[in-house]
């Protein structure tokens, strides 16, 4: 039977890459979606990661439809940056929200199943950034660097329930979120002198989801082209 996999801000960008991704390998794969419509071909909940009751309600409806998540893949995320000396606490504390505490709220739904099931995998998006740092970014850096700590230590309580969890650190990927930004500063600090595709960051999280990561757990995999290396 196909696994049931949920993708998290599945809608777009580098989720839609890695639902598309293990639907093409054959899994069942679900995405949530915030705003707009979900992706054609695939089953869509819509859900806000801040809101505890929103991700109630998707999981629920994704059991109905595909059986209980084997594969979580907590992807949504935001960016609000500006220099700590102007950030408001609540530019820090949404982003902290939607990427750290989203990541709780999905992975703590899915894991009773998981415990039942007796197998799970768990992937969290984190960034470059979490480890390396970035001017502009102490809100995001925090929340990526906060996903490797919660990663790890949900690793150590589920490893025995052959559950993995694990981090996947993208580094500068084409989408809306890097739309914006000088593209030319930061190729010139990349090993590989390019932007990733989605596509590249879907294929490692394909990997982690299938048998031949069955020994891998509490493990950071960059995808960055060599921007973070050393930290
Ligand atoms: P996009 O901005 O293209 O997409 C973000 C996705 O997250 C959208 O599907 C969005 O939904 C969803 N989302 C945001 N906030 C929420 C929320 N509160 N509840 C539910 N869904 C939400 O970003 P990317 O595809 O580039 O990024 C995906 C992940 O990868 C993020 O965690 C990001 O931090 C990380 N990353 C990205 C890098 C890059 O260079 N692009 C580099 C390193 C990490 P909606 O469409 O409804 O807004």
């Amino acid at each position: 039977m196909a696994r049931s996999v949920l993708v998290t801000g599945g809608n777009r960008g580098i989720g839609l890459a890695i639902a598309r991704e293990l639907a093409a390998a054959g899994d069942a794969v679900a995405v949530t979606y915030r705003s707009g419509e979900p992706p054609e071909g695939l089953f869509g909940v819509r859900c806000d990661v801040t809101s505890m009751a929103d991700v109630e309600a998707a999981f629920d409806k994704v059991e109905a439809e595909h059986g209980p998540v084997e594969v979580l893949v907590s992807n949504a995320g935001i960016t609000k940056d500006t220099l700590l000396a102007m950030m408001k606490e609540d530019t820090f504390t949404d982003v902290i929200d939607a990427n750290l505490t989203g990541a709780y709220r999905v992975a703590k739904r899915a894991i009773r199943p998981m415990m039942k099931l007796k197998r799970g995998r768990v992937i969290l998006i984190s960034s470059v950034v979490g480890l390396s740092g970035q001017a502009g970014q102490t809100n995001y850096a925090a929340s990526k660097a906060g996903l490797v700590g919660f990663a790890r230590s949900m690793a150590r309580e589920y490893g025995s329930r052959n559950i993995t969890v694990n981090v996947v650190s993208p580094g500068f990927v084409a989408t809306d979120m890097t739309a914006e930004l000088d593209h030319e500063a930061i190729v010139s600090n990349i090993p590989l002198g390019r932007q990733a595709k989605p596509e590249e960051v879907a294929r490692v999280v394909r990997f982690l989801a299938s048998d031949d990561a069955s020994y891998i757990t509490g493990a950071v995999i960059p995808v960055d082209g060599g921007l973070g290396m050393g930290h």
